[in-house]
C-alpha cells in the first residue's frame, strides 16, 4: 500500500475510534483494537510525539489509534452547550 493511502487509512479508522478513546493517565489513552474486538491499544504522548504498542506503529507507519488519539485533543475537552455558547458569542461575555 503507497504511504499516502496507509495516512489516509489511518485518519479515517481514526476518526471512527475518537469517540472510543478512555484516558487512563495525564498522557496515556487506551483505544480499541480494530483486529481483536476484546483488546486496546495504548497510545502515550511523550515528548511533544504520540508513541502506540500496536504492529503498525512500530512498523513505523501511520495508525489509527494514535490519529484517533490526536483528534481527541485537537477537539479539546467536553464542555456542556451553555458554556460553549457562552464561550462562543462575544454580547454573552460582554453581559456577563
Ligand atoms: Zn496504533
Amino acid at each position: 500500500m503507497a504511504p499516502a493511502e496507509r495516512r489516509r487509512r489511518a485518519l479515517d479508522r481514526g476518526l471512527f475510534l475518537a469517540d472510543r478513546v478512555a484516558r487512563v493517565a495525564a498522557s496515556t489513552w487506551l483505544v480499541p483494537s480494530q483486529s481483536d474486538p476484546s483488546g486496546v491499544h495504548a497510545v502515550a504522548l511523550v515528548d511533544g510525539y504520540l508513541h502506540c504498542d500496536c504492529y503498525a506503529a512500530a512498523a513505523g507507519q501511520p495508525c489509527a489509534h494514535r490519529a484517533a488519539v490526536c483528534l481527541l485533543l485537537l477537539a479539546g475537552p467536553v464542555q456542556d452547550a451553555a458554556a460553549a455558547e457562552e464561550r462562543s458569542d462575544p454580547r454573552a461575555r460582554r453581559s456577563a
